[in-house]
């Protein structure tokens, strides 16, 4: 339910990853240019569980099935 996010999110027309998951992205990119593979990008997708937009580093869904890890999208990401 839309009930249970915090109020940012609902006000934002994309959900953004917060700046804690961009910077591990951040972290693990420099490591995979080091090991030669090739970087996370964050796009903006469409969830495809509830279709609101939210940034992406690879996932489908916005976090909006997960409500645990609804806020840390990005780290099911290895
Ligand atoms: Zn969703």
């Amino acid at each position: 339910m839309n009930l249970d996010l915090p109020k940012d999110y609902q006000s934002n027309k994309v959900k953004r990853l917060p700046p804690s998951v961009v910077k591990d992205i951040e972290l693990k990119n420099h490591a995979r240019r080091l090991a030669n593979l090739s970087p996370i990008r964050i796009k903006v997708r469409t969830c495809i569980s509830c279709g609101t937009l939210f940034e992406s580093a690879g996932n489908r869904t916005c976090g909006c099935n997960t409500r645990s890890t609804g806020y840390i999208a990005g780290r099911e990401i290895i």
